[in-house]
Formats: C-alpha cells, sequence, structure tokens
C-alpha cells in the first residue's frame, strides 16, 4: 500500500500522521548544523537540546521561526529527514504529502514549502491551510454550513480562522504566539530580578507556572528559577510566582484576545450565532496555557472547548484529508 503522510511542519514542532497508522513522528522543529561546513548533526529532539548551548563550531537553528521556511536549505534538510524516517525498508513508491501551512503566507512561501515537499521525496504535494486541517483532525464536518471558529496558538503564529462549507470565512493570524510569551517571561526576569536566562528556561517557567487568568490555585503557583545575575556574572536563584508571570504574560496574550475579537467582529451574523451555539475551538499547544480558555470566554462571552489532543490536530486533519477526494481536489498542489 502506498505511504501517504500527512505533516504538520509547525514553527515549534513538526508532527507526521502515516496514514492508517496514526502519528509516528513528534519532535521539535529544530536542526543542528556545523557552522562551517553547513553539514546537519542533529535533527529534532536530539538538536533542541542543544539550543543555547552550542560551541561556536555547532549552530542549533529553527528553520521555520516566523510560521514560514527562514532557511530554505535548512528546513529542506529537516522536512527530509522526517519523510525519510517514515519510509519502510523495501519500499519504492513516493508517498504523496499533505502538508498544513498557516493561513496568513504569501505565494512565495507556498512554493517554497510545496518545492520542499517534492524534493523530499514525494509524489504529489498538497497544502492545506492550517485551521482547516485542525478541524478535520478533531472530525468537524467542515462541509456543511455552520460556522465553526477555530483558535490556533502555536509557537511562532497565532491563527483564528472562521470556517464554513469548506473554506474560511473570515480570519486572521499574527506573528505572535507562544515563542512571544517566552520572550516575555525572560524579558520579565531580566528587567524585575536583574537576571538573565534563556528562551528555553523561559519556555519551562511559562508551561510550570504560566497562567492567564486570576485564581488562587494559579496565584499560589510556584518555580525556582536558576540565571545569571547582570551585575556579578554569577549564578543566581530566584523564586517566581504565578501571579507575576500572569503579569508578565499580559501584552502577547492581549494581543491574541485582540485577534479573535477583530476575527468576530469580521464575521458574518449567521455564522457568529453558529459560533455562539457551538462555542470557539482552541488548539495549538498555547491553547494548554492556564485559564486562557476561560480568559477568552470572559473576553469574547463565547464559550471555548479545547481540542483533544491540541498539538496533535493539524497532522491528524492533514492524514485525514487524503480519504476525502472533494476536500483534496481543492487544495493547491504540485507533482
Ligand atoms: P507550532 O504549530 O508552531 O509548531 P505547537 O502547536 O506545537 O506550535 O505549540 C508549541 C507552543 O506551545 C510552544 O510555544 C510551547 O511552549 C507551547 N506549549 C506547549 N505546552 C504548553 C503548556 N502546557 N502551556 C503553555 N504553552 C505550552
Ligand atoms: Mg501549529
Amino acid at each position: 500500500m502506498r505511504r501517504d503522510l500527512g505533516i504538520d511542519l509547525g514553527t515549534a514542532n513538526t508532527l507526521v500522521y502515516v496514514r492508517g497508522k496514526g502519528i509516528v513522528i513528534n519532535e521539535p522543529s529544530v536542526v543542528a548544523i556545523n557552522a562551517d561546513t553547513g553539514e546537519v548533526l542533529k535533527v529534532g529532539m536530539e538538536a533542541k537540546m542543544m539550543l543555547g548551548k552550542t560551541p561556536a563550531s555547532i549552530i542549533a537553528l529553527r528553520p521555520l521561526r516566523d510560521g514560514v521556511i527562514a532557511d530554505y536549505d535548512v528546513a529542506l534538510s529537516m522536512l527530509k529527514y522526517f519523510i525519510g524516517k517514515t519510509k519502510p525498508a523495501m519500499s519504492f513508491l513516493k508517498p504523496r504529502v499533505v502538508i498544513g501551512v498557516p493561513i496568513g503566507i504569501t505565494d512565495v512561501e507556498r512554493r517554497a514549502i510545496l518545492e520542499a515537499g517534492l524534493e523530499a521525496g514525494a509524489s504529489r504535494v498538497f497544502l492545506i491551510e492550517e485551521p482547516m486541517a485542525s478541524a478535520i483532525g478533531i472530525d468537524l464536518d467542515v462541509e456543511e454550513p455552520n460556522g465553526n471558529m477555530i483558535v490556533d496558538i502555536g509557537g511562532g503564529t497565532t491563527e483564528v480562522a472562521v470556517i464554513s462549507l469548506g473554506s474560511i470565512v473570515v480570519w486572521d493570524s499574527i506573528r505572535i504566539a507562544g515563542d512571544e510569551m517566552d520572550e516575555a517571561i525572560v524579558q520579565y526576569v531580566r528587567e524585575t530580578y536583574r537576571i538573565a536566562i534563556g528562551e528555553r528556561t523561559g519556555e519551562k517557567i511559562k508551561i510550570d507556572i504560566g497562567n492567564v487568568f486570576q485564581n488562587q490555585e494559579y496565584d499560589a503557583l510556584e518555580t525556582v528559577v536558576t540565571g545569571i545575575d547582570l551585575s556579578t556574572g554569577l549564578p543566581r536563584r530566584t523564586i517566581l510566582k504565578g501571579a507575576e508571570i500572569r503579569e508578565a504574560l499580559m501584552i502577547p496574550i492581549a494581543a491574541i484576545i485582540d485577534s479573535i475579537k477583530s476575527t468576530l467582529e469580521r464575521t458574518p451574523p449567521e455564522l457568529a450565532t453558529d459560533i455562539v451555539e457551538r462555542g470557539i475551538v482552541a488548539t495549538g499547544g498555547g491553547s494548554l496555557l492556564r485559564g486562557i480558555d476561560k480568559l477568552i470566554e470572559r473576553e469574547t462571552g463565547i464559550k471555548v472547548v479545547r481540542a483533544e489532543d491540541p498539538m496533535s490536530c493539524v497532522a491528524k486533519g492533514a492524514g485525514k484529508v487524503l480519504d476525502k477526494v472533494e476536500i483534496l481536489k481543492k487544495l493547491q498542489q504540485v507533482d
């Protein structure tokens, strides 16, 4: 049987869904390369462990940093590596591949991804908008005349989309998501405690105690962080509390809320009524942030449903669409 793939080439994580098997790869979108020769040394989890810890001869980088291919050659190596990993020993058939892409990307950026897919060994490459893929991934019937709102908070981008009758009707995409939250925390610790920490530590603090909705449980969260004291240059520890991290996250979170509100304002009334009835679906790793559902509910007055397994909806949907001929034939594609 032909090995067809659905790929979520995310800014933070890449997932590969093999038709008939499910998700077989889930690794960070990070590549470590030799700074002198450009040779790829490690891809995925092993490369992420190197972020911020590399000697001068090695660079660990995220080729999709802002939601699009920032470094074509490196992104291509990564895609080749992940597609190659799914290849059965005795297979000569090239796979058909569906790749999820952010809604806001340009034609040039779309071309780059289509070509990278072909070069990485696909027989045919399809592009699907990520919110559409997420909706299919969680089994929403996207072909019916009903409005569904998807909010996908990833690493590099937040995408808000209203889907009806198999198309995206209104949408917004901003380059503010998980990475900016990590940076806001790094910034806060630097300014408040005069301690320098790296982005990976910022992310860890966010996951450990990050929250965006005030309650006693979240206020009581705390974690110990170690960084470099900016005046002495020596390591120093401090305790961080849930309430202060909530403060630190306010700016990126406000941008995400604004994006949701502005999309709702542009939504035709009939579809808005559907969304009020069905709720807003939150996906992407950022939807796991404590209290984000409650905050969106308070700010919009609409109930929020967090997708089950929010970090794998795009890959699942990209894989499932291979069985949906009606949708598949509408997608931009090359072979
Ligand atoms: P992308 O599609 O851009 O690859 P993902 O949907 O995989 O992004 O989400 C990655 C983002 O989700 C990262 O910024 C990561 O820090 C964040 N994230 C993962 N788990 C959590 C959590 N429990 N709380 C808050 N943020 C999280
Ligand atoms: Mg994503």
